[in-house]
């Protein structure tokens, strides 16, 4: 909704006094030495509200010039931040998670007006979020090495973790709070000082988030932001340049394959969270109240704008109908509105054109058979709304099949055999996560081995956790994030070889 506006649910207008003085509250310039200014030249972009298309604010557009000053920042801050105890990092990461939580109805509501999702699921990201500041607290201070006797005995094998050094993170639009706190906790814990790009949909989060971290005490320069507009020259600039040691992007597989090209020259240490098209395997003899309750969370959280999000249903043919009864019986209940307003289930996607990919997937699918079970359409604006949709009988040549949705569209195909499903939900480029439904235990075994992801949800539907390794095969990328997987990737490993001391 607009700030200005009142609504009917909202009468006194609080929910429009608190946005505009939230939105008085976030950092509009570019975090540079501990410090906002403003972009080269003045120049600033708007952010929108995609539930309204409404302007929020305008903020300033990152430069290349404005990036590197950014890197030069960091790269001045490295040496000092990597030289601060352990616990000390531990500490102000721990006070940055504390404040996150003393103000979770502000970073909720941010994230509902930047990004579309529902109030209590911006809530929920809020808690997520958060975790990753507490685990790599944590994780700070067990950042270990060993000693050990080579076998020959004449020599003894010191083996010492140390920190890359600056570091690029680029995040997208769909978790604005929690695709920053997974990368900037570990590289902080790890003694990197980072530049991070937000998307440019959502960069305002980002920007309340590293005035917590200025807040709570972290020293200026250890933490720059770079809203831009200018993702492709912003990122040529730091990344042509030698300062920068690593890379972390979480977005799409094409701009990772780029952004990877990028990396090469200066063979930078890379991370990549890129996309999906997770399979959601429901066999015959799975809980059928577990496997529907599962199907809605894993297609419909983030209004189905998730990399996690489940793009293909199989479900065995004797459980087909009555699933697809129960799930369209469910979807066809929820409530589609402004993620501010109580209730709603479906907020909006994130511009008008995600609704006019999820209108030409489902398009495509019933021209070759699919049926529309419940929903289908777009919705009239203002803002960027799409029906929570529940599509049968798709065949397997519909683009939806290989095409990441990225929409509240749950499309339902079926199979005979265990080797079927397997085959089915492996074929395909990408392989972050899967879901299986089963209480077969040698079955739910099988599936570990047989499928090809790097993550599987065994009888629930949401696999994100801060203390696990978040990631994905083939091209869905590289590295881990979360679990003590997720420090190493901002370590490097050194290995000193020292003479037999008794020799
Ligand atoms: P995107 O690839 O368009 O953008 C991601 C980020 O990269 C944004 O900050 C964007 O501004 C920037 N960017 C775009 N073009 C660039 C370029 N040429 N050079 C440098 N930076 C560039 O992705 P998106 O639409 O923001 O996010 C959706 C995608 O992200 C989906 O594919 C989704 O699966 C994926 N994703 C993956 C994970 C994961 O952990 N695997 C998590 C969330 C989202």
């Amino acid at each position: 909704m607009n700030p200005t506006q009142t609504s009917a649910t909202d009468p006194q207008g609080s929910l429009a006094a608190r946005t505009v003085a939230l939105l008085g509250r976030v950092p509009d310039g570019l975090l540079i030495d501990g410090v906002w200014r403003p972009a080269e030249g003045d120049r600033t972009f708007t952010v929108s509200d995609p539930a309204t298309g409404l302007p929020l604010v305008r903020i300033a557009d990152a430069s290349p010039r404005d990036a590197l000053d950014a890197l030069a920042s960091a790269d001045r801050a490295f040496p000092a931040w990597a030289r601060v105890a352990p616990r000390e990092r531990a500490e102000l990461l721990r006070a940055a998670f504390e404040e996150l939580q003393r103000r979770r109805d502000e970073f909720a509501l941010l994230m509902t007006l930047e990004m579309g999702k529902p109030l209590q699921e911006s809530f929920g990201e809020v808690a997520y979020g958060g975790e990753f500041l507490r685990w790599f607290s944590e994780e700070a201070v067990r950042i270990q090495g060993r000693y050990g006797i080579t076998p020959e005995g004449t020599g003894r094998v010191v083996v010492s973790q140390h920190p890359v050094g600056p570091c690029y993170l680029i995040t997208p639009w769909n978790f604005p709070l929690a695709m920053a706190t997974r990368k900037i906790a570990p590289a902080l814990a790890a003694g990197c000082t980072v530049v991070v790009k937000p998307a440019s949909l959502t960069p305002l989060t980002t920007s309340l988030f590293a005035q917590v971290l200025l807040d709570v005490g972290v020293p200026a320069g250890v933490v720059n932001v770079v809203p831009s507009t200018k993702s492709g020259p912003v990122s040529a600039a730091i990344l042509d340049d030698p300062r920068v040691r690593k890379l972390s992007f979480t977005g799409s597989t094409p701009v990772g394959r780029d952004l990877l090209a990028r990396a090469a020259p200066g063979v930078l240490r890379t991370s990549m969270e890129l996309g999906g098209n997770a399979p959601f395997l429901v066999f015959a003899d799975a809980d059928l109240d577990a496997a529907v309750a599962g199907a809605l969370t894993a297609k419909f959280r983030n209004i189905g704008q998730a990399c996690t999000a489940a793009n293909r249903f199989f479900v065995h043919a004797s459980l087909v109908e009555e699933f697809t009864a129960r799930v369209t019986e469910a979807v066809a209940a929820f409530e589609t509105g402004a993620g501010t307003q109580p209730g709603v289930t479906i907020g909006p996607l994130i511009d008008s054109r995600a609704v006019a990919k999820s209108e030409e997937l489902v398009a495509d699918a019933v021209a070759r058979g699919a049926t529309v079970r419940t929903g289908g359409h777009a919705v009239e604006g203002p803002g960027s709304f799409f029906e929570a949709t529940v599509l049968a009988d798709v065949p397997a040549d519909a683009a939806l099949m290989r095409e990441e949705i990225f929409g509240p569209v749950l499309a339902i195909t079926t199979f005979e055999s265990e080797d079927e499903a397997v085959r089915l939900a492996n074929d395909t480029e990408y392989g972050l996560v899967s879901y299986v439904y089963t209480r077969d235990l040698a079955r739910a075994q099988r599936m570990i081995e047989r499928l090809a992801t790097g993550m599987m949800g065994l009888n629930v539907g949401v696999v994100s956790n801060a203390a696990a390794p978040f990631g994905g095969w083939k091209e869905s990328g590289l590295g881990r994030e979360g679990g003590p997987e997720g420090i190493r990737e901002y370590l490097q490993t050194k290995y000193t070889l020292t003479p037999d001391p008794f020799a």
